[in-house]
């Protein structure tokens, strides 16, 4: 098959498809591979390593395009990508449709096959194309929690770890899914004082014991939740109630009455974020002030560390870019429900029902 990798064209965008192993394992399945030269710069993948790697390195934009079978993508196509779109084309990259109409109707009207990595669900549940950037995003939280609570960030000068004689910080996670629970890993290493909170009593058991002691667990309602925040010198917000907006867990009130030179890190920020205060920010201008604690909202944490990103996607994606490239795409869904289910556009129409239900489409 013709598997092609276009640099990525959205803003501030560094993160590319493929890494140069992925590129590595389908040539040596017999595949081949075309690569927009400079493709991996942004994430610190130079163009001799994909080369090395056995792929064709390409000028044109158009020509990766033109060229491609299965088109790899990390960010949505944009509107100066919309003409390359063809009803021979299978395209595979994430996608937030029911949030985009305009895409929508244009991979309607080209006929384009288009699987989005968010609604690929796993075997055991779960959505394993959104998980990596999940612990992307939770095992950075806590380094730029960190980071704003010094003194020159508008943080109240505090060390996670403290020094022997003084106090850690004190850390509430609120939400201890995927997020939430590598949030938990790197806080603990830092040397907090780590509890996190979750609505689903199972998940406290799991996170109990996979933590052996090192964080508390606390069942999430709005007076135990309001007693640790208010107490806390860094929040963590990470909940998610799939298919719906973040409920706001921290209200205005309550950062009033934290600490000033408090921090808090609201992950779910690109749900609409579980803070009252919430707005989204950008890696160039990532907080501002709330009475007087600091929020960070930055709704594209993982942009940060785009070669991490770029390996965890890439050790996500390529079981089911072998799967797509062994069997062709129909036999590939047909043989994996979980893959099925990250269908989103096909032959001229709508297939999954979340985006046909945000778009009054038919399906
Ligand atoms: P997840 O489903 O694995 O975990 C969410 C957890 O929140 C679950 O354990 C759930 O029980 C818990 N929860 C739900 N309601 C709660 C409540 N009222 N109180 C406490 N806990 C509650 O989700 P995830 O993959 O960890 O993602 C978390 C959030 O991070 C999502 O909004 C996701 O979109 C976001 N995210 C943001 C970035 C970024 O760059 N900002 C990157 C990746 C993911």
């Amino acid at each position: 098959m013709r598997i092609s990798v276009p640099t990525e064209v959205k803003n501030n965008e560094y993160r590319v498809a493929l890494t140069p192993a992925g590129v590595h394992d389908l040539v040596a399945t017999g595949h081949e591979v075309f690569v927009q030269r400079g493709a991996g710069e942004g994430s610190s993948m130079p163009d001799a390593e994909y080369t090395a790697a056995g792929a064709t390195l390409l000028d044109d934009p158009a020509e990766v395009w033109a060229r491609a079978e299965l088109l790899l993508k990390v960010k949505e196509p944009i509107a100066s990508e919309y003409d390359y779109f063809r009803d021979d084309l299978v395209l595979f990259t994430y996608l937030h449709l029911a949030a985009d109409r305009p895409l929508t109707e244009r991979l309607v009207a080209d006929g384009v096959t288009a699987i989005a990595y968010e609604t690929v669900q796993g075997t055991t549940g779960g959505l394993p194309l959104l998980a990596p950037m999940s612990e992307v995003a939770g095992r950075l939280a806590p380094m730029v929690g960190a980071a704003t609570l010094m003194r020159s960030a508008g943080g109240l000068g505090l060390l996670m770890s403290g020094v022997p004689g003084t106090r850690p910080a004190t850390v509430t996670v609120i939400g201890g899914g995927v997020a939430g629970a590598n949030a938990a890993v790197i806080a603990v290493g830092m040397g907090a004082d780590v509890t996190i909170f979750d609505t689903n009593v199972q998940r406290l058991r799991y996170l109990d014991d996979h933590f052996q002691g090192r964080v508390k667990t606390a069942a999430s309602n709005p007076l135990d939740l309001d007693r640790a925040v208010t107490a806390s010198d860094l929040v963590i917000g990470s909940v998610l109630i799939p298919g719906a907006k973040a409920p706001k867990l921290v209200t205005n009130d309550m950062v009033a009455r934290m600490r000033p030179g408090s921090v808090l890190v609201d992950i779910a920020v690109d749900q609409g974020g579980c803070f009252a205060d919430t707005h989204p920010t950008t890696h160039a201008d990532p907080t501002f002030a709330v009475h007087g604690s600091v929020f960070y909202c930055v709704a594209n944490m993982p942009g940060a560390v785009p070669n991490t990103s770029t390996s965890a996607l890439t050790n996500a994606t390529l079981p089911y870019i072998r799967q797509v490239t062994r069997r062709g795409w129909t036999d590939a869904l047909r043989a994996d429900a979980g893959l099925a289910a990250g269908l989103n556009t096909v032959a001229g129409a709508v297939v999954n029902p979340g985006v046909a239900t945000a778009h009054d489409l038919p399906l």
